[in-house]
């Protein structure tokens, strides 16, 4: 193949920096992706930041370091608020529409049977 792979962004451990953009994982563009790839499952992805939090936490504090205080912020929080956000297509207001309540029953009937 031709086209090469655009680079993944991910977290370089135990520093749980981006590989790409050197950023605090996940960068925006990680979130970015990460929300696209979980659209459907906003609970998934929850999960799933939860437990990349416990990673971290783990190899933060396997260094003798005192793990950041803002974990749940840096991991989860920026997941929770964009899933919250009401979704702006909703509001879109069609132009009132006027349609018939009922069709009437007028079928083309087969005339009158003359005897
Ligand atoms: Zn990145």
């Amino acid at each position: 193949m031709s086209t090469a792979p655009e680079p993944e962004h991910l977290p370089d451990r135990p520093h749980w920096r981006c590989r790409v953009c050197d950023q605090p994982w996940p960068c925006p563009e990680s979130q970015a992706s990460l929300l696209d790839e979980y659209r459907a499952y906003p609970s998934l992805l929850k999960i799933y930041l939860s437990a990349q939090m416990y990673e971290a936490l783990d190899d933060f504090t396997a260094y003798g370091g005192v793990p950041p205080l803002n974990l749940y912020e840096r991991f989860l929080s920026w997941a929770r608020n964009r899933s919250a956000s009401g979704d702006p297509s909703v509001t879109h207001h069609s132009p009132e529409s006027r349609s018939p309540p009922c069709p009437s029953s007028d079928s083309p009937s087969s005339g009158p049977r003359s005897l």
